[in-house]
């Protein structure tokens, strides 16, 4: 089977009727890198920076932080790298007082955290920014739950841009910003959020958890956490209509993007990438390559009529052995 998927991970990732739909990676570092290119990933969708944090003792001073950074973006050569913003709280905990406190899924986490601590994220800023002058480098905030928040971290942004000036530093002036939509309140506002952003990702991990109210990390409810339920179908089709209609590029990196079932659903919504673990990558390259567009857009029409979401996941299992 593997040689099955591996012969195709050169090719395009182009379904039968010739629509194209670009498959990147999430990583945590340069040290993910042969494997992302190895598998032909068309850059790097997601760059979780949480880890050189938690790796470090303490905060991660400008200097290494640019070193991660760099390292990643030059290993991507000409191809994109999407650099999100540190994400701490919830799952990712740093050995800190300041994070301690009340960091769980709802409290003290990700663009709150840096909102609350402009000096942590500054430095960030400084470092991503100086990264972006050796590639092509985007600015990613996650947990942005509206309009505010966004603007808040842009003007930090522009700020630390106008101190990178004054000291002659070499960045990317034209930058591209964007946001994970990952909380609910993101997803009913997305036309705000799209007219705002130079491009979305939907991070459907989060997003699922926060719809259904069923935390990630607890097994007793695990059973509910269901990305095949029919409102996270309705809101992640809200979400690409809304990116679509805007024309704000929207990809998907929650790790449903890596499971053919929901890439081939996800293509029929009209996501533009979709980004995963390198290692996922040529499964879902080639039943990209052995489905047709017109096709996974008729799935989503019928699977949206559906209300329970054991038939959707049997609906989505049959499209795949149809195309395989
Ligand atoms: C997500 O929430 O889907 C996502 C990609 O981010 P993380 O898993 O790092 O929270
Ligand atoms: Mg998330």
């Amino acid at each position: 089977r593997d040689d099955t998927f591996n012969s195709f991970i050169a090719e395009p990732a182009v379904t039968l009727d010739g629509a194209s739909i670009s498959l990147m990676a999430n990583v945590e570092g340069a040290q993910e890198m042969d494997q992302a290119n190895a598998m032909h990933a068309e850059g790097v969708g997601l760059f979780r920076t949480e880890g050189i944090f938690l790796r470090h003792h303490g905060y991660p001073p400008e200097s290494v932080q640019y070193d991660a950074y760099r390292a990643v973006v030059e290993a991507a050569g000409e191809e994109p790298v999407i650099i999100r913003t540190l994400d701490v709280g919830g799952d990712k905990t740093i050995g800190d007082d300041k994070v301690k406190d009340d960091n769980s899924f709802m409290g003290f986490r990700a663009i709150r955290f840096c909102l609350g601590n402009e000096a942590i994220f500054k430095t960030q800023l400084r470092a991503i920014l100086r990264a972006s002058a050796h590639g092509n480098v985007k600015i990613m905030y996650p947990m942005i739950s509206g309009i505010s928040e966004l603007r808040m971290a842009n003007q930090l942004l522009s700020s630390t841009k106008q101190e990178l000036r004054e000291s002659g530093e070499a960045f990317d002036e034209n930058i591209q910003v964007g946001a994970m939509v990952e909380v609910p309140s993101a997803a009913v506002i997305i036309d705000l959020l799209a007219a705002e952003t130079d491009f979305l990702s939907i991070g459907t991990n989060d997003l699922i958890q926060y719809l259904i109210a069923v935390d990630r990390l607890n097994d007793q409810v695990a059973h509910l956490y269901d990305p095949a339920h029919p409102a996270v179908l309705r809101t992640l089709k809200a979400i690409i209509d809304g990116a679509n209609d805007a024309k704000t590029p929207i990809s998907v990196c929650g790790e449903i993007a890596g499971d053919p079932i929901y890439a081939g659903l996800l293509l029929g919504m009209g996501a533009d990438s979709l980004s995963l673990t390198s290692s996922l990558l040529p499964e879902v390259k080639y039943f990209i390559r052995h489905i047709k567009k017109s096709d996974a857009q008729e799935l989503v029409a019928e699977v949206m009529q559906l209300s329970d979401s054991n038939e959707i996941i049997q609906r989505l299992e049959a499209f795949r052995r149809e195309a395989l």
